[in-house]
């Protein structure tokens, strides 16, 4: 076989039954030092964390360039797949041919052998997915998605796709940013000195998604099983680590499904997804725990040994007000809890992955489902060590007289949710959703501390993204 028919494959495939054959790699230089006589080229095509170590002898043609290379630069080497000589790899590559698709000058490429910043790699955002770190962020990231769409689809549950450009705000998920084709600079008003949205391009006010749940509770009740997956966008000015103004949610909604059904979906859910990542990443998390976290495995192991404790917020209450702990936000009942409180209760009360349900209706939104007690509704978040909120759901309020009782008390606008209400009219059923963060969930599985370090692009970034905003 001449070396031009060499078959392509990717590093991350290569494997015993592989040996001594002629293969096809193409990829990028991490590293090349140079011995007498030889080039050591460390080569990754973003298939694996370790890439594979090509041998280059002096008498290929072009050695001469080759022996120039720096990190960065584009190759295809053709070659024969060899048992490594050196430690800390089974094969390496004896080259017969290679081709320089593009170089990196070494003295301008910005990624240099030694670490850099998690601040610094954000700000080139267009070369960062070529190092270790995010690397590895991204294929976990990858297999979460996959996984995702897996566990429900093994379920029946129907894929749904939710508008991003909506006129319902699902009611208190999050500021909202408007979206308009009218000209911000010579707005139309109304008599009245109001924005004229009858001149705007939808005739009303919308806005971007902060949530596909109401959609979702429409196809749950034709459907059964549904989920959206997709963008969400939340216009808070929070600057945390935990929240970003686009991100990912995953939104199931289940008919005939109660909080206690939920409960146990939601724990089985999460299980699955973190056990999928302990089986397929090993190499990746061992990498991300050296570097950030040195009780990251043994944190997911631990998430998918424990059974999930179920605690009544009111419970929680007493337990954050017995603590003896001096909250920056005082806690008493009827105050939303804090991610300092949700991280006490999972980590240090518990230490371990938490349910908290039974949350005051005065505190959460108009449409989940209201206890008996007059002061609670069946709403759901579940809580990680060392992240806190990861899921946040409900038993979603299916009866037409005590919806439109709390969307009065609450003040809302009957006339937008009409089709809403109508839903408890016609073939009404109860039913059960819940929203997790994909961001979240990589970061909780990567040990990433900054959720900017766990999307493609962080808005701060000057690569093709729309903001420009430093956060
Ligand atoms: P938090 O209190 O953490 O802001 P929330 O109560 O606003 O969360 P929900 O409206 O219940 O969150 O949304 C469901 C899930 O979506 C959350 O549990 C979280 O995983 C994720 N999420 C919410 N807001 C953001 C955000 N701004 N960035 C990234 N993920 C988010
Ligand atoms: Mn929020």
């Amino acid at each position: 076989m001449t070396v031009s028919q060499s078959e392509t494959y990717r590093i991350a495939d290569l494997g015993q039954s592989l040996l001594n054959r002629k293969i096809h790699l193409r990829g990028w230089v991490r590293t090349r030092r140079g011995s007498k006589g030889f080039s050591f080229i460390q080569l990754n095509d973003g298939s694996n964390l370790s890439g594979l170590q090509i041998i280059a002898d002096e008498k290929l043609e072009n050695y001469e360039e080759i022996s120039k290379l720096s990190t960065g630069a584009a190759l295809e080497v053709w070659g024969t797949l060899v048992e490594s000589q050196g430690r800390g790899q089974d094969f390496e590559l004896q080259s017969e041919q290679i081709l320089i698709r593009g170089t990196a000058p070494g003295e301008e490429y910005p990624l240099q052998k030694k670490g850099h910043t998690l601040e610094f790699l954000r700000d080139i955002a267009h070369l960062r997915p070529r190092t270790n770190t995010l690397g590895a962020v991204f294929r976990i990231r990858n297999t979460l998605s996959q996984a995702i769409h897996r566990f429900f689809q093994d379920r029946g549950f129907l894929y749904v796709h939710t508008p991003i450009i909506t006129a319902n705000d699902a009611e208190g998920a999050g500021e909202m940013f408007h979206v308009t084709s009218l000209d911000l600079e010579q707005l139309p008003k109304t008599k009245a000195g109001k924005v004229d949205y009858d001149q705007d391009f939808f005739g009303t006010d919308v806005s971007l998604t902060v949530s596909g749940q109401l959609g979702a509770e429409v196809f749950a009740l034709a459907f059964t099983n549904v989920y959206t997956f997709g963008p969400t966008f939340r216009a808070e000015n929070s600057n945390t680590a935990r929240h970003l103004a686009e991100f990912w949610m995953i939104e199931p909604e289940m008919a005939f499904m109660d909080l206690q059904g939920m409960l146990v979906l939601t724990e089985e859910f999460l299980r699955e997804l973190l056990k999928e990542c302990l089986d397929r990443h090993e190499e990746d998390l061992a990498f991300l725990q050296k570097m950030y976290d040195q009780e990251l495995i043994s944190g997911l192991k631990h998430i998918c040994d424990t059974p999930f404790e179920t605690l009544t917020y009111t419970e929680a209450v007493k337990i954050l007000e017995n603590s003896g702990k001096s909250f920056e936000f005082p806690v008493e009942w009827g105050c939303d809890l804090q991610s300092e409180h949700e991280r006490y209760l999972s980590e240090v009360h518990l230490g371990g992955p938490l349910n908290l349900i039974d949350y005051p209706k005065d505190i959460k939104a108009f449409y989940m489902k209201q206890n008996p007690d007059g002061k609670t509704v069946a709403a759901m978040d579940v809580l990680f060590p060392r992240l806190g909120e990861i899921v946040g759901g409900s038993q979603r309020e299916d009866d037409g007289e005590s919806l439109l009782h709390l969307m009065r008390e609450k003040g809302l606008p009957e006339e937008t949710y009409q089709w809403y209400l109508e839903l408890r009219r016609f073939g009404t059923a109860p039913h059960s959703g819940f929203g997790l963060g994909l961001e979240r969930l990589v970061q909780f599985v990567t040990g990433m501390k900054n959720i900017r370090d766990v999307i493609p692009f962080p808005s701060s970034s000057p690569a093709p993204v729309a903001t420009m905003k430093k956060n």
